[in-house]
């Protein structure tokens, strides 16, 4: 990856709120959203910087407020925005005057979508939580033989992808417990969150044409935080054999901003395989993969009970964990998805699977840090939790640390849990 000088840590913005130390949206970072200055008004591409959006057609950057016109632009485009972007938001720009008749604050308009999602898939790539929740669901078998040679996933549905700060109901569906005879209708009892990461697609491939993994990222926009609400009870009865389905397709909700990864370029890894394991098949290997294919981004997960909030408590951290320690990358996802001549289209959404780490306290879902529901998780107030309650908020923030370079982060993904429909 190549960086810049819009990467120097050193740039400063003339808009204040920018270089805050604690901002996840300083001028190194510009991820791209939409916003609505109304309800009822059109949703339009922006750029977060500071506490404010800069409305990009209004700043003449862009010809047309449609964010996914621009994702499915390329990187080339993609360059040309960031720096002008960089150019005009820094201290002593001439085009200050321009840049600042085109901000809104972020607190006076609507953040939805990053863009309209078209198709969602869902990745498992990190090992730890497919060893973990394997271990529960199949004890003396839990990581199966394909999992180190195929980065699995299933299509998901893109119709119930909320915008973060939306509220969703808890799920209806069949329910099982072990000793029933048979399932009944019922609330989902033990519903979850997973902590993600979501893959933005920007260039499209035609049919029948495969991404090779040298081009794989020149088809990838940015990352985004993801939770892919989960029912427990509902997946364990109804995902043998063809995988989950209504367990899963209820609410998923997106952050606003997508970091693009040329602002993710610092912060990039190496991908590694332990000693023992298989090498990836060759179209799943190259040397810029093995080099820097991976990303280190820390990721958080945060729970708000009901009363913490009433206590204006912004939550108790639940997890932490790295997307470093995923066992497939980003490239690997898009060359794999593509092999067989499968077409992607701008606004496609990957999510990665649960990012757990390697350590138990490092798991990305309630299933793994409650042991399946066996082991309560006491927070300071005196509350406990096994699976989500009613009112519950779950919030994800990600952010990148490197020396010699400015933390970015990636704002926040919130959702709230909302009693079930009343005729469960
Ligand atoms: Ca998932």
């Amino acid at each position: 990856m190549t960086l810049d000088d819009t990467h120097d840590q050193t740039l400063q913005s003339w808009l204040e709120s920018a270089n805050d130390p604690a901002t996840d949206f300083p001028i190194q970072n510009l991820p791209l959203g939409r916003f609505r200055r109304d309800p009822n008004g059109p949703w339009l591409a922006g750029v977060a910087i500071g506490d404010q959006v800069v409305d990009l057609q209004q700043a003449g950057l862009v010809a047309s407020g449609d964010a996914n016109a621009l994702i499915g632009a390329g990187k080339d485009q993609r360059l040309a925005l960031r720096k002008a972007l960089s150019d005009g938001l820094r201290a002593g720009s001439l085009q200050q005057a321009r840049l600042q008749a085109a901000l809104v604050a972020q607190s006076q308009v609507e953040l939805g979508l990053p863009c309209e999602i078209r198709d969602y898939t869902d990745f498992y790539t990190s090992v730890h939580h497919a060893t973990t929740i394997g271990k529960q669901f199949r004890p003396d078998n839990p990581l199966l033989p394909n999992y180190k040679w195929v980065p699995i996933g299933y299509h998901g549905r893109a119709s119930s992808i909320v915008a973060s700060g939306a509220s969703f109901r808890r799920p209806r569906g069949q329910l099982k417990a072990p000793d029933a005879d048979s399932p009944k209708l019922g609330a989902c009892a033990r519903l979850d969150y997973e902590l993600e990461l979501g893959v933005i697609v920007g260039r499209p491939n035609p049919m029948g044409d495969p991404v090779g993994i040298a081009q794989a990222e020149d088809h990838v926009f940015g990352l985004a935080l993801f939770n892919d609400w989960s029912a427990r009870d509902i997946q364990g009865w109804e995902y043998q054999p063809l995988g989950p389905f209504l367990s899963k397709n209820f609410a998923s909700t997106l952050s606003p901003w997508v970091v693009t990864l040329e602002a993710l370029a610092p912060f990039r890894a190496p991908f590694t395989r332990p000693d023992g394991d298989p090498q990836p098949l060759p179209y799943l290997d190259s040397p810029a993969n093995r080099a820097e294919g991976a990303f280190d981004i820390e990721l958080e997960v945060w729970l708000q009970t009901p009363k913490m909030r009433e206590a204006g408590s912004e939550g108790e951290r639940l997890s932490t964990s790295n997307y470093k320690d995923a066992y497939w990358t980003v490239a690997q996802m898009v060359a794999h998805h593509t092999v067989n001549g499968c077409n992607l289209a701008s606004g496609d959404l990957f999510g990665s699977g649960t990012l757990s780490g390697p350590a138990p306290e490092q798991g990305g879902s309630l299933m793994e840090l409650s042991q399946g529901g066996k082991k309560p998780i006491v927070f300071a107030n005196g509350e406990s939790r096994t699976w989500l309650q009613d009112g519950d908020s779950i919030i994800l923030r990600g952010y990148c640390r490197r020396d010699g370079f400015r933390r970015i982060g990636f704002g926040e993904c919130r959702g709230t849990v909302l009693p079930s429909h009343p005729a469960a």
